[in-house]
């Protein structure tokens, strides 16, 4: 460590005459560019101007000419101001690299500096401010850009096809009427800005997820990755973490935390994995985290998220990585925003902006303000009406962190408006409408690194939009055949893959089975949950031996299965904030039944019997006849309508339901931010 500590600060004091021969190169290849581009650019629109102008009565045209040297003038102007752009944004891209290399030095002092660094002082903070600074005369020597590859990103002009195609004619037409490809215009050359983010949350795939949320922590960040930004993810080190990943954690450092009101401190260990690109921080304690599943009580959950949420800042803090963004996720993590502007506010990381993410408003942490102010250590005024405090005695970790977050994201645009109701409100709406200024709705997407029905290797075919109509159906003969039903491709088969709660709308689903189930329809259930949701299904399985299937577990396989297999996939929440089911039921061919809530009114489109458009099924009310009526106009369409509900399953593939458009919003957000 010693030999690494010489190397670096001699590649420091060499740094300055470097950056000054990198920035005069740099300074002379700008002047010659921006020669070269005035020249092309103001030839190319003289010439273009000129050719129009044969084309307009002649006074006009003279008029056109005149004003073609001004328009290369400024088009000179903004491509000068781009170097300068392209150099900023280097420079703050390389700052990560520096800070990380700072950081392999600093290991072996860690030990030493552990008390100082976790009880967020200042003073060990005032440090790394020198060294980073120290560091920035190299940032400077910034390469030209193309060199940076992953930070430039190709807009293809190419759309995706989503449309149904012409016909051959106007494609031939088209086809005459087009350009040779080779006078089609330069691709555009666009490079986002790099941004840090540390996403703090309490689940993620493939470590450990019981819903949505876990899916969201694995696949939003690796799209950032793609996006320019520097992704740091902090999760509980859970016992119940697979032990192949528990394996390939490294250690990265431990401190002593003082966490409680009376001073209580406790231990604080980092274990780093990096994976795609991604950096996954697990915070360690086994008094926390040695239980199976990550939620057991609020008794042992309050207590578990108030230390995970300050060791999570204690520890971006120890490692020295100051991040333009916290992204929080949920209750659990809740309180980031708030340790940040109190406990935190004098250490670097204040600097950095919040983001809290509601993926489902129902759950809050919600506990009587004693136990939360001792557990937290959170001063008292943050116990107020305003911030956390609920009801007469009552903290909500949710509602202080609503608070003190800079923005307050929710997983769908329509979610976001419902919760400012009564209804769905949670006994938050008033809060959120105080808050909605700062409050937006991003709608979720799928992994399709997990979810490719043409590479799942946990299907029984796979089968992409070309053959999805023959191969869906082995999948639906296997799937019949694994799962023990009445093996015949003619049945309509239903499928529903949830967690068992009111949530997801099963009352409805009780009330209306025995009017679904007839000799042309199969169900087929995978999900855990309240005990009385089980148990109904095992009952109905057994009064329909054979064409239905309670499959009473969480099994990832057998959902993939599910997915591929089914003709229909149910979704009839009773709220739903996103909803990934159903984007992966249409990934997959499978059309959705759904009601009209939340993300699944913003993902589902209805089918239009006129128009012959649309991705599913949907009814708005909470009610079970309209479910009934919604599967009963599926089943219609899809015994006596074959042709059309064909073309949907092939529209539904199309769709796009990637995170890429939703990662740009994301990282628009954070431009916006920092
Ligand atoms: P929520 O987050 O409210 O549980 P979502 O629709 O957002 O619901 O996400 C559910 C995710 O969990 C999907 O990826 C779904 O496939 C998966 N899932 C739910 N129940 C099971 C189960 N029993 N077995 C396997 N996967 C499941």
């Amino acid at each position: 460590m010693a030999k690494k500590k010489g190397s670096m600060s001699s590649k420091k004091s060499g740094a300055p005459v470097e950056a000054a021969a990198v920035e005069q190169k740099a300074e002379t290849a700008k002047k010659n560019t921006a020669k070269a581009v005035k020249e092309e650019t103001g030839a190319a629109a003289l010439k273009e101007t000129k050719a129009a102008a044969k084309e307009l009565p002649k006074a006009k045209a003279e008029e056109a000419v005149k004003e073609a040297p001004a328009a290369a003038v400024k088009t000179e102007e903004a491509v000068k101001e781009v170097p300068a752009a392209v150099k900023t944004e280097e420079a703050v891209k390389e700052a990560p690299a520096a800070v990380k290399t700072e950081e392999a030095a600093k290991e072996a002092p860690a030990v030493a500096k552990t008390e100082e660094a976790v009880k967020e002082a200042p003073v060990a903070a005032a440090e790394p401010v020198e060294t980073v600074k120290k560091a920035s005369p190299a940032k400077k020597t910034a390469k030209p850009a193309a060199e940076d590859a992953p930070a430039v990103k190709r807009r293809s002009t190419a759309k995706k096809t989503s449309q149904p195609e012409k016909p051959a004619k106007a494609a031939a037409e088209d086809a005459q009427t087009a350009e040779p490809a080779s006078a089609a215009a330069p691709e555009e050359t666009w490079v986002s800005p790099r941004r840090s983010v540390a996403f703090i949350g309490s689940e993620c795939y493939p470590f450990v997820k019981t819903g949505g949320l876990g899916d969201v922590m694995y696949a939003l960040p690796k799209e950032l990755v793609k996006q320019n930004c520097d992704v740091r993810v902090i999760l509980p080190r859970y016992k119940c973490i697979p032990w192949e990943y528990h394996e390939k954690m490294i250690y990265r450092g431990d401190f002593q935390m003082d966490l409680c009101a009376d001073g209580r401190s406790f231990y604080v260990g980092i274990m780093e994995y990096v994976w795609d690109g991604v950096v996954y921080d697990f915070i360690d304690n086994e008094e926390f985290f040695s239980v199976g599943n990550p939620y057991t009580n609020l008794i042992e959950d309050i207590p578990r998220y108030c230390y995970f949420a300050k060791a999570a800042l204690a520890a971006l803090n120890y490692m020295d990585w100051i991040p333009d963004i916290i992204h929080c996720h949920d209750w659990q993590a809740a309180l980031v925003p708030v340790y940040l502007r109190t406990q935190f506010a004098r250490t670097k990381l204040t600097t950095a902006k919040t983001i809290l993410t509601i993926h489902n408003l129902r759950f809050q942490g919600i506990y009587n303000i004693p136990t939360i102010s001792y557990w937290s250590g959170l001063p008292g005024y943050v116990f107020n009406m305003g911030a956390l405090k609920t009801g007469y005695q009552d903290a909500n970790m949710l509602k202080g962190g609503l608070t003190y977050a800079n923005i307050i994201t929710t997983v769908s645009q329509t979610y976001a408006g419902e919760i400012q109701s009564p209804y769905y409100g949670e006994t938050l709406d008033a809060h959120l409408r105080y808050h909605s200024g700062k409050l937006r709705g991003i709608v979720n997407g799928i992994d399709y690194d997990i979810w490719n029905p043409a590479v799942d290797a946990r299907l029984y075919e796979n089968y992409d939009i070309t053959n999805v109509l023959d191969k869906k159906k082995e999948n639906k003969r296997k799937l019949q055949e694994e799962l023990g039903l009445e093996q015949d491709g003619h049945k309509f088969v239903i499928g529903l893959i949830s967690r068992l709660t009111n949530q997801k709308g099963l009352d409805l689903v009780n009330a209306i089975l025995p009017q679904v189930m007839d000799e042309h329809t199969q169900f087929v259930v995978l999900g855990t949950g309240d005990r009385v949701y089980e148990d109904s299904f095992r009952y109905y399985e057994n009064a329909y031996k054979g064409n239905v299937c309670s499959n009473i577990m969480y099994d990832e396989t057998r959902a993939h299965r599910i997915y591929a297999g089914a003709d229909a996939l149910l979704v009839p929440s009773q709220f739903e904030p996103c909803g990934l089911t159903q984007l992966i039921a249409m990934h997959y061919g499978t059309v959705p039944i759904v009601r009209e809530t939340g993300g699944l009114k913003d993902t589902v489109e209805p089918y239009n019997m006129y128009s012959n458009w649309g991705n599913g099924f949907t009814f708005d009310r909470y009610d079970a006849g309209l479910l009934l009526d919604a599967i009963n106009r599926a089943k219609t369409f899809y015994f006596e309508n074959r042709w059309c509900w064909d073309e949907m399953v092939q529209r539904d593939m199309d769709k796009d339901v990637s995170w890429e458009s939703s990662a740009k919003k994301y990282k628009d957000l954070y431009l916006e931010l920092a």
